[in-house]
């Protein structure tokens, strides 16, 4: 039976994963059948002062989302300056941070290799992008100051009560839960289990160097183009942002025991001279950026354990970090979020009664969770290969550049139009309408 009354659909989170969610239902929903809301508990959107970089899937995924999305990006992204490192588009280019040890007789400063794309690298300011995407939204359909703290299922009308810290509450259909890496959604719809994330053994810094001070460090060409600087234990990654104006830095390492001490707080206020000391022993152009470096705060890295599911019937599901927080040594979570955002919005521009809300979890279920549960994997071990750790490679420069050699292609090459055919057959199976267009 089909109804007029709009599906009320609540989002929770306002970050990339949320803000795209809820551009694309806009886009590719009816008002008629799909009435979406978000519900963010900071007073306004908001991103950290650092670069994010996108693989052609993500841009891909912005562009079949909503094409102001990917124009929006365009516009603040920021390419390699290196005209030839465009052509071959080079995605970065990964050298030694430090000597080699034993039979890696490689220097610091050595080249050890590049891995190339299928488009062009690009990155951008995280808050420009933000700021760019809620440009596109038109007003109403927002709300600030909402920390969500549970949700009541009423199974009599089929209904979901949002409870908000600031003691109000609000009526949904459905909800999805973009509520980040430390989700309450995912506790809720999870339980105990598998439902917080680990710390992975590994931390970084995080900083921006004005491009002059940065050029003037390690050379234009290096502070302008993506550079990877490996060594043992610990590695640096930089990019240019902010059009060249900016180099963004993070500067990795494992910590030697392992563990965390610190509970739920995963950002520490850090100390330079530590920082430098944890260093001390890597090439010229590491210890002349993080020299640079004014912001010290350590980040503790930390990354899901496999979601059984990500739904609960009709009326939960996780979309983004909630449901597959990653590390980001494959610079890739923001656009399996963004991936999630495109694959759901379409499914949901098929339904019209909330009956056929759970199949569309259902196949949105089936379609990314394996996808996006592989790269919290793959990137962990990226984390080990970046500091040759990983059993089999070790430092050993032919089999680091074997390794590396493909470990991107699957994320970026997919085929999204074909994926989400994929999701669209099977909730048309779910739903019971194999026979039927949809
Ligand atoms: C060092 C580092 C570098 C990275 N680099 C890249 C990269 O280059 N490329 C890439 O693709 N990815 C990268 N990532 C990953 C990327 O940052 C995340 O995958 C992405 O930001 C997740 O977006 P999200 O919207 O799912 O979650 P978040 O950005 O965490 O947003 C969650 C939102 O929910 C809100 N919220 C939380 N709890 C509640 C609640 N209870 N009620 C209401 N609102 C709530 C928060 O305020 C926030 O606005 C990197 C990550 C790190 C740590």
């Amino acid at each position: 039976m089909t109804t007029t009354t709009p599906i009320r659909v609540a989002i929770v989170g306002g970050g990339i994963g949320g803000l795209t969610l809820l551009l694309g239902l806009l886009e590719h929903t009816s008002p008629i059948y799909i009435q979406p809301h978000l519900y963010e508990t900071a007073p306004a959107f908001g991103e950290i002062g650092a670069g994010i970089a996108f693989g052609s899937n993500s841009i891909r995924a912005m562009e079949l989302l909503k094409p102001a999305i990917a124009t929006a990006y365009k516009k603040h992204a920021t390419f390699h300056s290196d005209d030839s490192a465009r052509e071959r588009k080079v995605w970065s280019t990964y050298s030694m941070g430090m000597d080699g040890k034993g039979s890696n007789t490689l220097k610091a400063g050595d080249h050890i290799h590049e891995v190339r794309g299928s488009v062009e690298r690009s990155s951008v300011h995280r808050a420009r992008f933000l700021e760019a995407m809620t440009d596109l939204l038109p007003d109403g359909y927002v709300s600030f100051g909402k920390k969500l703290i549970d949700l009541i299922e009423n199974s009599e009308t089929n209904t979901i009560t949002l409870v908000f810290e600031d003691g109000t509450t609000m009526e949904a259909d459905a909800v999805i839960g973009c509520d980040g890496i430390k989700s309450r959604i995912r506790q809720i719809l999870l339980g105990d289990q598998n439902a917080d994330a680990a710390f992975t053994g590994k931390y970084a810094y995080r900083g921006l160097i004005p491009m002059g001070e940065a050029t003037a460090a390690v050379g234009e060409w290096a502070a302008n183009n993506a550079q990877f600087y490996w060594g043992y234990d610990g590695h640096v990654l930089t990019f240019p942002i902010e059009h060249g104006k900016t180099m963004n830095v993070v500067a990795f390492r494992t910590k030697d025991d392992g563990k965390w001490d610190h509970g739920s707080q995963w950002v520490l206020p850090g100390d330079k001279t530590n920082m430098l000391r944890e260093f001390e022993d890597w090439g010229d152009d590491v210890k002349a950026i993080l020299g640079m470096m004014t912001k010290t705060d350590i980040w503790a890295l930390c990354d899901h354990p496999p979601a059984d599911t990500y739904y609960k019937k009709g009326n939960i599901c996780l979309l983004g970090d909630a449901a597959h927080a990653t590390t980001p040594h494959q610079g890739s979570g923001a656009g399996m979020a963004i991936e999630d955002a495109f694959v759901l919005s379409h499914l949901l521009s098929h339904i019209r009664n909330k009956s056929q809300l759970e199949s569309v979890f259902a196949a949105y279920d089936t379609v990314r969770r394996p996808r996006t549960q592989k790269l919290v994997t793959t990137s962990r071990e990226a984390g080990e290969l970046y500091e040759f750790q990983k059993p089999g490679v070790g430092d050993d420069v032919d089999a680091l550049r074997a390794n590396l050699d493909g470990r991107m292609r699957w994320v970026w090459d997919i085929d999204l139009v074909q994926h989400l055919k994929e999701a669209e057959l099977l909730f048309r199976e779910y739903n019971g309408q194999s026979d039927s267009k949809i």
